[in-house]
Order: structure tokens, then C-alpha cells, then sequence
């Protein structure tokens, strides 16, 4: 269509108002590039047609901002949000990742120079657990390393001095939600020690727990030699088990997606280890559940 366009362009002989270019100048643009500082693009990652209106609905009840949100729709399924107060764009990047009715919701600043349809939302700030790092290396640098795999690390949730002597590690990295979920990573030591290390995702929305991947459920998955035993519970090689619990640290905000996380994750095998390192004693049933590292691999707490 545009090369048709440019080839028509071509052939015309303009008038000489029609060849005179109207220059946009910085005033034209103003009013939106002002607005837009109070504006985010958004995406719900799924593959089910959204209603805008329970969309809005929907984020207005969930987000509870402190002034007006407004939504429209720009191109087909990407939306402009449009906050009256810029302290809540803040808070509601800060707090990433939202879901709507479980799926992803994708989250990135107004860049005012982009057409809508040329706008990509392919990543999503997660909140990654760590577990079975040994103590040394429960760091700001290891978890700068580790993290790095996964995507660009935001932060590293660990003390002044550089440590976190808690039950896992804590990571704030920006993935790429194309890519499959990945479970965990085998690391080597100082002094070649190897060992798994399984990561957790706190929030994480419904996911496909056959392949891993961010925007359908297992229903809906398409990937091949799916049908079948593989589809029966114990073969699914994604599970609950990698959701973290997130961490009560005493905010409002914190207890609340705690609770939204356990309703998510509600019968989740690996229940009891969530939040912690792997269980010393793990029935058979979460053994098999975990049985995604292999087994021989599969980690033992020394801890
Ligand atoms: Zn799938």
C-alpha cells in the first residue's frame, strides 16, 4: 500500500499548493507531549479479545488512583493510559507487573514520536526469587550476575552492606515476556562447585504451564506433541511451584498482592517450600513436582 502510494506520488505533477510542506512546529505538538508525561502505553498480554470498557473498569477499582485515569484505545488492543496525577503513572510503574483477569498487563512510558502501530510492549519488570545460593553468595553482585541471564537487572534487593541474609535472593530484572519462563540455571562456584538454582517469579500471571510461556494457558496451548500424556498433570513441565510468595514487608501494597498471589497459586504443590529454600524433606509428590531439574540435579539443601 505505501509503495503503491509512493509510485502514485511519482507519476503526479503537484500544484504549487500542493507541493508547499506544512511544517509541525514545537507548538503543535505541545499539548500532547505535556499530557504524555502523565501517559503510559499499554497491552494485555492474551490471546482473548478485551472489552475496553471492564478493562477500564477494571484498573480503575485495582489501581485506585488518587485522581482521574483515563483509557482509550489507540490501534487495535493497545491502549494509551492517561493519569491526572503523575505520582500515580509513578507508583503503578513502580508496582509492576499488574494483571487483568490474569493475563499480563504490559506497561511502558508515552513516547509521543512513535505511531501506535509501531509500538512494541514485549517486556514486563519481575521480581525474581533466588533459591539455594549458598550463603556467600547471597550478594548484590551475584544477583547483578544471575539476573543479567534473565534480562536487565532494575535491582538487587539486598541491605546497605551489600548482602541479604534472608531465604532466597532477590531480583528486579525487565524480561522479555516472548521468551519462555526459565526455571532455573546450574551455576559454578569460586573454586568450580556446581550447583541448580531454581528461580521463582512473584506476581506472575497465569502462565502455560506446558511450555512456559507468559500469554496463554495450558487450554490454549498450541505447542506440538502436546496432546496426550503430556497433558496430564504430572507432565507438565511449568507449574505453580514457580511462583514466589512476595515478601510482607509491612506495606499495604505488599499484603494485598500477597493475597492475590495465593489465590493465584492456590493448590500449588511446592506450596509449603514458597518463600523458602527448597524443603529438606519433600514428599514424593512435590519430588516429582520439582522434577522439571533433573532429578539427579536436582538441588539438595546444605544449607
Ligand atoms: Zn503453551
Amino acid at each position: 500500500m505505501a509503495e503503491e502510494l509512493e509510485e502514485l506520488w511519482k507519476k503526479l505533477s503537484f500544484t504549487e499548493e500542493e507541493d508547499e510542506s506544512i511544517v509541525l512546529g514545537s507548538s503543535t505538538t505541545e499539548a500532547a507531549k505535556a499530557i504524555g508525561k502523565n501517559c503510559l502505553v499499554m497491552k494485555v498480554l492474551s490471546t482473548k479479545s478485551i472489552t475496553i470498557e471492564a478493562l477500564r473498569k477494571n484498573l480503575r477499582m485495582v489501581w485506585k488512583p488518587s485522581k482521574s485515569v483515563q483509557i482509550n484505545e489507540v490501534e487495535d488492543e493497545l491502549y494509551l493510559v492517561e493519569f491526572g496525577d503523575g505520582r500515580d503513572k509513578k507508583r503503578i510503574l513502580e508496582m509492576c507487573p499488574w494483571t487483568y483477569e490474569k493475563s499480563l498487563i504490559l506497561l511502558k512510558e508515552f513516547e509521543g514520536e512513535q505511531v501506535p502501530k509501531d509500538i512494541s510492549l514485549w517486556q514486563s519488570p519481575f521480581w525474581v526469587q533466588i533459591h539455594n545460593l549458598p550463603l556467600k553468595s547471597r550478594t548484590r553482585e551475584t544477583g547483578r550476575v544471575i539476573g543479567t541471564s534473565l534480562g536487565e537487572v532494575m535491582d538487587v534487593d539486598v541491605s546497605e552492606s551489600g548482602v541479604n541474609w534472608g531465604k532466597y535472593l532477590r531480583v528486579r530484572v525487565m524480561m522479555d515476556v516472548t521468551k519462555k519462563l526459565v526455571r532455573g540455571k546450574r551455576i559454578v562456584i569460586e573454586g568450580g562447585e556446581q550447583r541448580w538454582i531454581t528461580f521463582k517469579y512473584e506476581r506472575l500471571p497465569n502462565f502455560c504451564y506446558k511450555c512456559g510461556l507468559l500469554n496463554h494457558g495450558v487450554k490454549d496451548c498450541k505447542e506440538e506433541n502436546g496432546s496426550g500424556a503430556n497433558m496430564e498433570h504430572n507432565n507438565l513441565q511449568y507449574g505453580a511451584w514457580m511462583r514466589g510468595e512476595v515478601p510482607r514487608k509491612g506495606g499495604g501494597d505488599f499484603t494485598r498482592f500477597g493475597l492475590e498471589d495465593e489465590r493465584f497459586s492456590k493448590g500449588g504443590p511446592v506450596r509449603n517450600s514458597v518463600g523458602g529454600q527448597m524443603p529438606l524433606k519433600e514428599t514424593p509428590d512435590e519430588r516429582r513436582e520439582v522434577g522439571n531439574v533433573p532429578e539427579s540435579t536436582t538441588p539438595v539443601t546444605e544449607l
